[in-house]
């Protein structure tokens, strides 16, 4: 009589499961295999990373097929106004990122590519996590932004900077070895100085603390990392992530940087005699002259500086910028409203001079680009509201119309 084929570990025959896999001397089905994975997750996660891509070895990457930094840079273009040089750089880390990673395993000819983290600094609304999101878009890798102001010491009430692995690793679907070679951006780092004119006794709770916290992770060092959250590790055990090859990207407004920019620049006319080059400082636009120094005079350590190599600014949103910006990138907020009302079947149009207006009213404000939205929404409640309902075909916003919504929502000039 012909043996009848079972799981050996729960007994169920070949046709109660889906699938029954042969071994050496017996069968295991599909749910106890799949019950088997769960247990190992469980237990040590680690065991699950694929050994087909080991870390860093980048053997996902091939160099043929990756996108040149000119390529990155007119990504970007389509959806970020301006700020060439701060895309510029971003795109080559990027590329570099990669180019290291596929070079990690074969470097028989001992040079070996460092990573170079980069710090983007500008004022608040100029970009920078436009930037940082849009370039995610592209990515080959894992990437995630986390926000610097959630993290407090260790032992505080706040977050841990470990979590920022924890983000990283969520996006990665908890695969480690894509984890270890994934780029994370840290908005708001500006947050984490160091309060030097802070008179308080007690500790600076989100300044240095966290700083050293950051800085094992630049450095490229082995962290737990608590995958919480995840439904396979209910019991938190730690994931060890190798921060390495982890690119970081770190972006911060510095507000009042421009402050100690303008100090330097003098002791440097004291010292150096150096009149000529001051004559030549555009007074209005002090951030391209910003150096590492600076970020020191401001608070951030020395050493997170020195893991930070690459500081680039970005530049403020001057009128033209402002009024390419309602207009230009792909999901610009005209184009997204456009989309809104040709649902409704209804073709809308703006007048130039209306544009100008709400550049005109977002300069007023002094709200930069995020201004730009509230005004355009300000403008365009009423027919959101009314057109839907009204038959009509087409809507052309004028300047008497913009005026006239804007006038009568105090919301925004009450706001500011
Ligand atoms: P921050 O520099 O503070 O990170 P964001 O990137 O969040 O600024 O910008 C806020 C919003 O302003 C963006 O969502 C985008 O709509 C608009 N914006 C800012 N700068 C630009 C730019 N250079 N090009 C296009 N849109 C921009």
């Amino acid at each position: 009589m012909a043996k009848v084929q079972k799981c050996s570990f729960c007994g169920r025959t070949a046709d109660q499961v889906s699938l029954l896999v042969s071994g050496v001397s017996g069968y295991i089905c599909d749910q106890c295999v799949k019950q088997a994975y769960e247990i190992v997750a469980s237990t040590d996660p680690n065991l699950l990373s694929t050994p087909s891509t080991p870390s860093g070895s980048g053997s996902s990457l091939d160099m043929a097929t990756l996108p040149r930094p000119a390529e990155i840079k007119s990504f970007l273009d389509q959806y970020v106004i301006g700020q060439d040089d701060a895309k510029r750089y971003l795109a080559v880390a990027v590329y570099n990122h990669y180019k290291r990673l596929a070079q990690a395993s074969a470097d028989a000819d001992g040079v070996e590519i460092e990573k170079s983290n980069i710090i983007m600094v500008g004022a608040t609304g100029t970009g920078k996590t436009l930037m940082a999101r849009t370039i995610a878009k592209m990515l080959k890798v894992p990437f995630t932004i986390v926000d610097a102001t959630v993290f407090t010491e260790a032992g505080y009430v706040g977050e841990d900077v470990e979590s920022i692995l924890t983000r990283l690793l969520q996006v990665a679907d908890y695969d480690q070895a894509a984890t270890e070679r994934g780029i994370v951006f840290i908005d708001e780092i500006d947050k984490i100085a160091r309060k030097a004119d802070n008179p308080s006794i007690t500790r600076d709770v989100s300044g240095e603390g966290v700083q050293q916290g950051l800085l094992k992770l630049l450095e490229g060092s082995v962290v737990n990392v608590p995958p919480k959250g995840g439904r396979k590790h209910p019991d938190q055990d730690y994931i060890h992530i190798d921060t390495r090859n982890i690119l970081f990207i770190c972006g911060g407004a510095f507000d009042g940087i421009e402050r100690k920019i303008a100090q330097r620049l003098n002791t440097h006319v004291v010292g150096y005699n150096n009149v000529q080059r001051v004559g030549n400082i555009d007074r209005n636009d002090l951030m391209k002259y910003i150096v590492p120094q600076d970020l020191k005079s401001f608070g951030l350590i020395p050493e997170i500086i020195g893991r930070l190599p690459v500081l680039t600014h970005l530049d403020p949103l001057d009128r033209k910028a402002l009024r390419a910006i309602l207009t230009e990138p792909r999901n610009s907020l005209i184009r997204q409203q456009q989309k809104l009302f040709a649902m409704d079947g209804i073709k809308l149009t703006f007048t130039d001079e209306a544009l100008e207006y709400i550049v005109d009213k977002a300069v007023e404000y002094k709200l930069g680009a995020r201004g730009l939205r509230s005004i355009v929404e300000a403008i365009m409640i009423t027919p959101q509201f009314e057109l839907p309902s009204s038959g009509r075909k087409q809507f052309k916003v004028d300047l008497d119309y913009a005026k006239q919504q804007i006038e009568k929502n105090d919301t925004l000039s009450t706001a500011t």
